[in-house]
């Protein structure tokens, strides 16, 4: 069992409660909030399940059981300090984009009764911090469990999540919002803030 003889388990452990606790926080908060739109169909559903089991069960296995001993390997040292500063920073980064989009916030893709547009906060120079916190996570993991199925598979399943969802949600975004959402997709980048703004296209 990993948590009893690794200190750097331990720490991932802790953190992950962390990020549980936050998740769970807003979660509570927006569940009663009414949607007037719902974009859940077969493939957010598997991509969701996929997601949470990478993210989830593997690191628990790892931590808790010998099942996953075989893909188990030695990392370099300083692999886990880099871990603990990625932790930081995805903590830091999650808890910031659930506060700033408040009320708006949801699990999957879907617009609330009173939806507000969030252009602020971590929001304001990129469109998706909570993706970049959930990136941010998924390479902790990597960093702090040295498994290739425990470490790996969350920044795997993420990526198609991200891949698939994006383009989606934005498009859902644009048309609740119109030209508000396409107004903030000129001047903000997807993980990263733009550099050159976006060439004047019209709409998309
Ligand atoms: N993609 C965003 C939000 C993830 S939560 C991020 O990575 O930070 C997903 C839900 O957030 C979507 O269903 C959508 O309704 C809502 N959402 C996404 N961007 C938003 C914004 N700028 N303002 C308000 N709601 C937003």
């Amino acid at each position: 069992m990993n948590i009893l003889k690794d200190p750097w388990a331990v720490f991932f452990f802790i953190a992950f409660i962390g990020y549980l606790a936050i998740r769970g926080a807003y979660a509570r908060r927006t569940n009663r909030l009414e949607k007037v739109h719902r974009q859940v169909d077969g493939q957010e559903k598997f991509l969701l399940i996929l997601v949470i089991g990478a993210s989830t069960l593997l690191p628990l296995l790892y931590l808790f059981t010998p099942l996953l001993s075989f893909a188990d390997y030695r990392p370099p040292s300083w692999f886990r300090w880099c871990g603990v500063a990625v932790t930081a920073a995805a903590l830091w980064l999650f808890w910031r984009s659930h506060a700033d989009l408040g009320d708006n916030w949801s699990v999957s893709l879907e617009v609330r009764k009173e939806h507000r547009l969030v252009t602020d906060g971590v929001y304001r120079s990129i469109r998706h911090p909570m993706y970049a916190s959930i990136f941010l996570w998924s390479i902790a993991q990597v960093l702090l469990l040295p498994n290739w199925l425990a470490g790996c598979s969350a920044l795997a399943t993420f990526s198609l999540m991200y891949v698939l969802r994006t383009p989606r949600e934005e498009r859902m975004m644009c048309e609740f919002f119109g030209q508000q959402y396409r107004d903030y997709m000129d001047r903000t980048g997807r993980l990263f803030p733009r550099i050159w703004p976006r060439k004047q296209q019209g709409s998309e």
